[in-house]
């Protein structure tokens, strides 16, 4: 099945929202065997809305919108759509109880505004898509020439609603037409990440391709976290793209070794808890120049807790000294970003969270602040375990927000390399 997407908003056009919800929509599309052939955005207005759907109508007869479902005046989605049908609007006495009720329950009061009432005002006929992720109902309107299905702009909502309303309604009719039948073709992708090895490095030690590689398109997408390696398999139905995938993801791992750290989304903060975690230890960190980034990492992952204690953002050398008991002399002599300061840094925080293990990060995040032996960008990490501690010095390249980025991903790293098994 080919289906085409129109994305509907004047910020997309303005460049204030990225088209975050295209992406999404495309990659769960293509995995079920749904191919997007294109894509338009319109700004909030009523006639471009109604020519850009139209025209992907008479196309492809598959359709799929978002944004524009809100309550508010510029919301024209429905009407512009609903024209097309040459449907009417009318007001949805379901939807809106279900509005007003959803308002009492959040304690907003006992009045919904009347502007809700434009949320329940759906095209005559259409079928109704429960939004039970907000407010906005979704709409699904066909004819003889295809379907239009609407969609709201705000991405979690609009996430939810693809995987509760529109997958399973496109597999259906994948199944009727035959289209889903064991040997349908489907885009399958897989993710190797790794760190602390450059692009380069890793094109030579991956090789050319041949082999499991030859049967998969390869892709490099350094960022700060590293260097992903996603390979993905067109035209294959399931069965043989997930064997093509593991093929080739075996060859990519063999190549990378111990700088794979994982699969497809997966933060290295949790491959670190855990590894940690199967190993009964705990970790604490000091931050000085990652203000926390490296804690927030850490505890953006569920179920963080029975390993990550805390720590100290010391940002200060008097938060330095007092808190985490690095030596005023090691300060004057080495200065507060040196491996010397790192490593008490460490061995501090260690010490008074009483954890097996600690990271500790002090750098020039820059833009200023730099001088010509430790120019923007130079950070040092230590980590202290039982076994002692060890401190590295490095220039991370980037922006201030890019090297405090790397600077926690290293951190990370270190930790990683001395404690996997
Ligand atoms: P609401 O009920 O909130 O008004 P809506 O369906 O009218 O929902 P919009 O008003 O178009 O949706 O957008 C709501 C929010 O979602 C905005 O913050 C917008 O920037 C964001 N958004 C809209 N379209 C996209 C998109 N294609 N990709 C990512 N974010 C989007
Ligand atoms: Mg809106």
């Amino acid at each position: 099945m080919r289906a085409e997407l129109v994305t509907i908003g004047s910020e997309l056009l303005l460049g204030f929202t990225v088209d975050a919800n295209s992406a999404v929509i495309g990659r769960q599309l293509a995995e079920i065997g749904v191919t997007v052939v294109r894509r338009t955005s319109v700004g909030d207005e009523a006639s471009e809305i109604a020519a850009a759907v139209r025209e992907a109508l008479d196309r492809t007869g598959a359709v799929i919108t978002t944004g524009g479902l809100g309550p508010t005046s510029d919301d024209l989605t429905k009407p512009s759509i609903a024209a097309i049908f040459g449907k009417g609007m009318r007001l949805d006495e379901g939807v809106l109880d279900g509005l007003r009720q959803a308002w009492i329950a959040r304690g907003l009061g006992p009045d919904l505004p009347k502007a809700n009432e434009w949320q329940a005002t759906v095209p005559d006929g259409a079928t109704i898509l429960t939004n039970r992720h907000g407010s906005a109902p979704g709409i699904w309107l066909e004819d003889r020439r295809g379907w239009v299905a609407m969609l709201p702009g705000v991405p979690r909502e609009m996430r939810g609603m693809l995987r509760d309303e529109i997958l399973p309604r496109l597999e259906v009719r994948l199944r009727v037409s035959g289209e889903s039948a064991n040997g349908a073709p489907i885009v399958l992708s897989r993710t190797v990440r790794t760190t602390g090895i450059a692009e380069s490095a890793l094109a030579d030690a991956i090789g050319p391709a041949t082999g499991p590689l030859a049967d998969v398109a390869l892709a490099y997408l350094p960022s700060w976290s590293g260097v992903d390696l996603r390979v993905t398999s067109f035209d294959r139905p399931r069965a043989a793209a997930g064997q093509a995938l593991s093929a080739a993801e075996g060859v990519l791992r063999a190549a990378a070794g111990a700088y794979a750290y994982g699969s497809d989304a997966e933060d290295l903060a949790a491959s670190v808890l855990d590894i940690l975690r199967s190993r009964g230890l705990t970790l604490a960190a000091a931050e000085s120049c990652t203000g926390g980034l490296l804690g927030a990492r850490l505890t953006a992952v569920p179920g963080s807790s029975d390993v990550f204690v805390g720590g100290v953002i010391a940002y200060s050398n008097d938060v330095k000294r007092e808190q985490l008991g690095v030596e005023e002399a090691t300060l004057a002599r080495h200065g507060a970003v040196s491996e010397e300061t790192a490593r008490e840094m460490a061995r501090g925080v260690r010490a008074r969270c009483r954890t097996d293990v600690a990271a500790a990060i002090t750098g020039v995040a820059g833009p200023g602040g730099g001088t010509p032996e430790k120019p923007a960008g130079t950070v040092c990490v230590a980590v202290d375990t039982a076994a002692g501690v060890v401190s590295e010095r490095r220039k991370l390249i980037g922006d201030r927000e890019e090297v405090r980025l790397r600077a926690t991903q290293w951190a990370l790293d270190r930790v990683r390399r001395l404690l996997a098994p």
